[in-house]
């Protein structure tokens, strides 16, 4: 199996380059802010919680995200993979992810961090909030909220995982194919990720 993490601050481009890169390589796409925004829109419980952090920038709690990639882990078992997309985003996400996937003797085989500087993303996200009615697109001040919490909470996860020898950074900015690329070119570098 090859189990990839796809790691960057909002507006990076994870989402567009994670559906690629599942479509290339066979692998279960798994993003936390999806199924959350699919809880929104089916108007459950989990997700009449998880509204209101959602359209402020804030995190929703780790015992709700961890247990969504529990269901989705476990109901797919005889996979090429998985591509996880915004997801851990804390240390304990990172730790809860590790032990899940040992579960199935599985392990994060690389995580992939796109660089992009600030004004770069501010662009990205203005231009995406035009059209996809994310409330947490629409307004600068949320821009900045998920910043500073991706700052403190989910940018030191870089660590973790450059200490466990799995980190690698990818220049962020430019056409979507070529990051596409240099992407690949990195997951194919580790070995042969397709059976
Ligand atoms: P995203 O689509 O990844 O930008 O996520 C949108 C929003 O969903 C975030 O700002 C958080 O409120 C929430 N969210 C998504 N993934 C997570 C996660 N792993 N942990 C906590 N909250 C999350």
């Amino acid at each position: 199996m090859l189990n990839l993490l796809l790691f960057g601050p909002p507006g990076a481009g994870k989402g567009t380059q994670a559906l690629k890169i599942a479509e290339k390589f066979g692998l279960i796409h798994i993003s936390t802010g999806d199924l959350l925004r699919a809880e929104v829109a089916g108007g459950t419980e989990l997700g009449k919680a998880a509204k209101s952090l959602m359209d402020k920038g804030i995190l929703v709690s780790d015992d709700i995200v961890v247990g969504m990639i529990d269901a989705k882990i476990s109901s797919n078992s005889s996979v090429k993979g998985f591509i996880f997309d915004g997801f851990p985003r804390t240390l304990p996400q990172a730790k809860a992810l590790d032990e899940l996937l040992a579960k199935h003797n599985q392990s994060i085989d690389i995580t992939l961090a796109l660089e992009v500087d600030k004004e770069e993303l501010y662009n990205r996200i203005s231009l995406r909030g035009k059209s996809s009615g994310r409330a947490d697109d629409q307004d600068k001040n949320t821009f900045l909220k998920r910043m500073q919490v991706y700052n403190t909470e989910t940018a030191p996860l870089k660590d973790y995982y450059k200490n466990q020898g799995v980190l690698v950074t990818i220049n962020g900015i430019g056409e979507i194919e070529d990051v596409f690329n240099s992407l690949c070119n990195e997951i194919i570098k580790k070995g042969n990720p397709v059976h």
